[in-house]
This record gives structure tokens, sequence and C-alpha cells, in this order.
């Protein structure tokens, strides 16, 4: 009988996991996605969405059409429980399905209760409703300007996204012609500037440090948010930083439906795996992505959590789609990739400019690690959203 894989999750973990399963293994297996989104995200493009610079329709592609054409079903609903000892997943149309194999790479969700009023007055970027949210505020400040901050709250781990947005804050603040009136903040959980939540890189600092000196912008680090406000960013401590325009990069949860499914999760809600990417308990069910927990292997007077970035996703979907391969042919599944040893690759846009990052580990102990600043960075952000989001429709998972 064919096997039965099932992946939760249709984005960058989720479709690169499901694409390489049924490219291994093709008519022995039945693959299925299961995601409440019919479309991929490039998240990576929701710095811009904002500032006009893109809309949802430009980083944004129906996934069904791209499955159908390499043999995979597509079911556009939730899950909404899995049960790993029956080995079914339950979906919000009603369905019990049975899998042999699962992958669950349904990423993350905003924790919106991180402080008291971020939920009613913040605004974000971090999913595409809140980010066309922001668009619409940011609209409204061109047309009454203020100060603006930036932050990223005590447990946020996306910082690259936090800098990003600040550059490009500076950078349209300057095309509008607003620059020298605005005062611009960013507010951070980082001990130090370029910490990124990886623990830094040669040279961040100092880079970081430069880039917003340049620009003439403030910072509060290592600090943490009280509250926020209508306008206002209220920090421990008692400092108010009032904003006419505001974005705030709160921490990540896994998804809900996963806390109390067996003991799969830790308290946040993310997967606990081993190197295989199996789970701890089970070893037919697999997890990728933002889903699946990673320590933070410091501690920070206060607290920053990692940054689980794309290339590392794909990195951890492909090992899970070559164990279940593995396992499906009767073998063990030996593909090991620690997150901590995944090369750190990413480039980071502020605006017309930007750093490329690389090093040879996500989490230190290093060998090498590189900061390049130059527009060069904004030219390759630019080209990387085009060259991913034809790949990924193409469902050309096996290129870099
Ligand atoms: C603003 C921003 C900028 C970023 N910039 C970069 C960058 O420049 N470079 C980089 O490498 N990374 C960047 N990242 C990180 C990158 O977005 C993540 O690494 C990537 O999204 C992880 O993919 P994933 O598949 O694990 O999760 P996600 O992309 O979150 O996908 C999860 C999928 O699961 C689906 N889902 C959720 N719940 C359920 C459910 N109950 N049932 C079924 N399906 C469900 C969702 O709809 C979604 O399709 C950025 C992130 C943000 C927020």
């Amino acid at each position: 009988m064919r096997q039965k894989v099932i992946v939760l999750g249709g984005n960058f973990g989720g479709l690169t996991a499901a694409l390489r399963v049924k490219h291994e293994l093709a008519g022995d297996v039945d693959v299925t996605v299961v995601s409440d989104s019919d479309r991929f995200l490039f998240t990576p493009s929701l710095i811009w969405l904002p500032f006009g610079k893109r809309h949802a329709p430009d980083i944004t592609f129906p996934v069904e059409p791209t499955l159908d054409e390499h043999g995979i079903e597509f079911v556009h609903a939730a899950a909404i429980g899995v049960d790993p000892v029956d080995h079914t997943v339950s979906t919000s149309d009603g369905q019990i399905r049975r899998y042999d194999y699962l992958v669950i790479a349904t990423g993350y969700r905003n924790d919106e209760d991180v402080v008291p009023g971020f939920r009613e007055h913040a605004r974000t970027i971090t999913t595409l409703p809140k980010a066309q949210e922001t668009a619409v505020a940011w609209q409204a400040f061109l047309e009454k300007p203020g100060d603006v901050v930036i932050a990223a709250t005590q447990g946020a781990g996306c910082f690259g996204a936090a800098y990003e947005f600040l550059f490009n804050t500076a950078y349209q603040l300057k095309k509008a012609g607003l620059r020298k009136e605005v005062r611009l903040t960013y507010v951070t959980a980082e001990p130090f500037l370029g910490h990124f939540g990886i623990g830094g890189l040669p040279h961040g600092e100092q880079l970081l440090g430069m880039f917003l000196r340049k620009q003439g912008i403030e910072t509060r680090l290592a600090t943490a948010i009280d509250h926020v406000e209508d306008g206002a960013l209220v920090l421990d401590g008692g400092e108010t930083l009032q904003f006419a325009f505001g974005m705030v990069v709160p921490p990540f949860l896994g998804q809900g439906f996963l806390v109390g499914s067996d003991g799969l999760t830790d308290a946040k809600g993310f997967v606990r795996v081993r190197n295989t990417y199996q789970t701890e308990k089970f070893d037919d069910v697999y997890a990728v992505g933002v889903a699946a927990a990673v320590d933070v292997p410091w501690t920070t007077a206060v607290p920053v959590g990692i940054p689980k970035t794309g290339f590392p996703t794909e990195a951890q979907a492909a090992v899970a789609a070559d164990n279940i391969a593995l396992q499906v042919r009767g073998e063990q599944p030996t593909q090991e990739k620690p997150f901590g040893d995944i090369p750190a690759v990413c480039v980071m846009d502020a605006g017309n400019n930007g750093v490329i990052i690389l090093a040879d580990k996500m989490l230190p102990p290093r060998k090498h690690g590189i900061l390049v600043p130059g527009p060069q960075a904004h030219w390759m952000k630019l080209g990387f959203e085009k060259y991913f989001l034809w790949k990924m429709r193409n469902g050309y998972v096996q290129l870099p």
C-alpha cells in the first residue's frame, strides 16, 4: 500500500518538504498539504508593503496549481488537532485524516499578549494583514507627521526584519523630505546593536552603530517595553516615547492547536525536535521551520529569541523529506543538521543600501562570519525575491 505523507503548512517549510518528498519517492507515496492559507507568502518582502513598494499580489501566489502539477493534493483547511498515537490530523473542514508520516510546518503567530496594549495599539509587519494595516497607518502619518518609534520587544527573535524596517523607514522619511524634522528611535531587547538574536557577528556592532549614527537614529538597547498606549511606547523604567507612527516586532509562538497534542510542544507551542527533525517522542512526526523549537543558548538582561529564517527552514525541510524517504524505503532516518550548525545566509535591506550577512553557522562558536555593506545588498534582495518566488511557484525546491 502507498504510504501517506501529510504536511501541515504551505509556506517555506511546508512547500519544500512536500515537493521534496514527492520528488524523492514519486509514485511510492501520496502527499497532501493542508494549509489554512491557499497562497504562498514571501514574508521577507513584508518590510516594503507599508511603503507601497509591494502589494499582496506581488509577493504571493496560489499553491494549489504548483502542488497539482507535482501530483500533490492540496486541502485548504486549518489543522485543529494532531493525535500522534492514532496517526491522525483533524481539520477545520470536519475531516479526520490518517497519515503514515506527518510534517508540521505551521510557522508562527504573533504573541500579542507580550505586553499590555500591544494587541490594541501596536502596529507590526510580521503578517500580511498586519502589514496592510501598517500601510494605512503610514499614509496617515505622511499627512500628519511626528516622531517615529521602531521596536523589537523582549523575547522577539525576528530582529533582521526590525532593522530592515528601521532603515527603510529612515530612507522613506528622507524621500518624503521629513528626515530632519522627525525623531526616529529604535528600541530593542538586544544587549548590543547587531546582536540579531544570534549573538552578533564580527564588526556587526560597529557597522550597525555607524549606520544608525549616520542616519541620526536614537537607540534604547537592552530595553524591555512595559506597555503600549495609543501613540506611545512606555519602556521599563518609565520613559515614554510618543509616536505618530510606530512598528513593533513581537515574539512568535507556535500554533495553538499543537499545544496539548501529546506533549509535542514546549511552553511556547514550538515542537521539540531531534537533529533529524523527528519530534522527540514520535519517529513518524517531523517539525521544521519556525514551528520547530530551538533553545536560546545564552542569557541576556532582557530576553531575546532566536531568528528562525528562511534558509534554515528550507534546510530542515530537506532533511525531514530525505529522512521520510529513507523510512518509506525501510531504512533508518540518518540525515541530521542541527539548527545551530546550518549556515547563516541573509540580506538585510536598508532602502537603497543594505548588508549581506554570511556565517558558517547560525549559532556560535563559529569559524567565519562576515557582514558586507553596500548598495549591492539592496539589489541582491530585490533579485532574490523574484528568484525565490519563481523557484517556489515552479516547485524547483532542489535549487539553492
Ligand atoms: C517581516 C518578516 C521578514 C522576514 N525576513 C526574512 C528574510 O529577509 N530572510 C529570511 O531568511 N527570513 C526572513 N523571515 C523569516 C521567514 O519568514 C521564516 O523563516 C519563514 O516564514 C519560515 O517558514 P515556515 O514555513 O516555517 O513558516 P511560515 O512562513 O509561517 O508558514 C506557515 C504556514 O502554515 C500555515 N498554517 C498556520 N497554521 C496552520 C494550521 N493550523 N493549519 C494549517 N496550516 C497552518 C500558514 O498559513 C503558513 O502557510 C522574515 C519574517 C518576517 C515576519
